[in-house]
């Protein structure tokens, strides 16, 4: 099974040490020679009540060490019961590869065993790591319930339960699925949920399916992080792509472009691979192999430019993106909000460019009234600003004021 490297990226830590959160000492020293000094705050807050047993919830964005915040006491717990199983239920692949990376580095010392039930890979070597009887089962919810369907993996003897990034899921649409997973597991477990934001869904499922459980609230509800530089081009729809070169030409970093749709994805690949830029793609039509590689290619500064679907916006620790740019405009304020996550983070600075149109108006009302300020208006050589037009009488003339042209 192909599986990462643990990220190293600049994040915010407390002044505690880690020796005070309750860790045996041979996990404190996988910790050590991970790199890891102090503990982030969620760190702090989330270890020393998940080793009691008890069920929590915690608000955390990706970027502020949450991986760790459940994988440490995770592993404490199941080196001390080895009757305990763990289920660790993430939103994408690429995440699941990740927390799998942090389970082999704190574990190695107990020999915890660990399988990833991912799409898009083969399904063999996924039996034989079931067959092995992990201890730990990370999955995306469609390959695990796959894995239910057919009888190779029985879930009911997991009596720890992690749900990551439930926002996310939700997001995906996967609710279903994870309360089908719900029903197979013991009822007598501990559950950690993790999410950025509490929608209505994500606090049923607390309500319904945890027991109790503490709540760490780290991230302050609907903010983006500090050091983030907003900025706003109103463009014409035919004039989108020429300002999104020209944002290309003005910043030199590596940069994230998000776009909507799988097809606009190529589409646009296509068109920076024209104009001579290192381009990669990511979106969920391309195969693991292809979306790792592209990942890769970008945390290797191997391309410059990611183009992604919004299943990049969360949970990818992608190093260093100076530079978002948002060439269509988020769904949700909670997606602009996430995808902005994808910079300045830790203690970095970054800039999130949205070029939009007069279409995405209410969507740029609504962020700037989350965010609490107006997003600056900007402009970038060659490409005239959009000027707001007066309303026309024809029905005539109102139709063409609303045609938009396929880009
Ligand atoms: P996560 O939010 O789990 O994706 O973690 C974000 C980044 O912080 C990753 O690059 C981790 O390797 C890193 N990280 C997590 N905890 C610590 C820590 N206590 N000290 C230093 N780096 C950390």
């Amino acid at each position: 099974m192909q599986s990462l490297a643990i990220p190293q990226h600049p994040v915010e830590t407390t002044e505690k040490d880690f020796d005070s959160l309750g860790l045996s000492q041979s996990i404190l020293r996988c910790v050590r020679l991970v790199g890891f000094e102090h503990p982030t705050p969620i760190q702090a807050a989330v270890i020393p009540v998940a080793l009691t047993g008890r069920d929590l919830i915690g608000l955390a964005e990706t970027g502020s060490g949450k991986t760790a915040a459940f994988t440490l006491p995770i592993t404490e717990r199941l080196a001390h019961d080895p009757k305990s199983r763990a289920l660790i239920v993430s939103p994408t692949r690429e995440i699941a590869l990740q927390t799998q990376a942090f389970l082999d580095a704190f574990g190695g010392d107990y020999g915890l065993k660990t399988v990833c039930l991912i799409g898009g890979v083969k399904m063999g070597p996924q039996y034989q790591g079931l067959r092995r009887r992990p201890h730990v089962i990370v999955a995306t919810p469609g390959r695990l319930l796959d894995h239910v369907e057919q009888g190779t993996a029985k879930l009911d003897d997991f009596n720890i339960l992690v749900l990551d990034e439930a926002d996310h899921m939700l997001d995906m649409g996967f609710m279903p699925q994870v309360n089908r997973i719900l029903q197979q597991l013991p009822k007598k477990r501990q559950t950690l949920m993790f999410s950025a934001t509490m929608p209505p869904p994500i606090e049923r499922i607390s309500q319904q399916f945890m027991n109790d459980p503490v709540r760490v609230d780290i991230t302050p509800e609907g903010k983006a992080a500090a050091g983030i530089s907003h900025r706003l081009y109103l463009v014409e729809p035919d004039n989108k792509k020429e300002c999104l070169l020209a944002l290309l030409r003005q910043e030199l970093g590596s940069t994230l472009v998000f776009i909507r749709r799988k097809s606009d994805a190529e589409w646009l690949m296509g068109v920076l691979e024209r104009e001579g830029h290192p381009v990669e793609r990511i979106h969920s039509n391309l195969s693991q192999g292809q979306r790792t590689q592209a990942l890769q290619g970008f945390r290797e500064g191997e391309h410059r430019i990611l183009v992604a679907t919004d299943i990049a916006s969360r949970g990818l620790d992608i190093p260093r993106v100076g530079h978002i740019i948002n060439f269509d405009m988020p769904e949700t304020v909670e997606d602009y909000i996430h995808r902005a996550g994808r910079t300045a983070r830790g203690n970095a600075t970054g800039i999130v460019s949205t070029i939009a149109t007069w279409i995405d108006k209410m969507m740029i009302k609504e962020i700037e009234t989350t965010l609490g300020e107006d997003l600056p208006r900007c402009t970038v050589p060659g490409v005239p600003p959009y000027v707001e037009m007066k309303p026309r009488v024809s029905l005539g003339a109102r139709k063409s004021t609303l045609k938009v042209k396929r880009r």
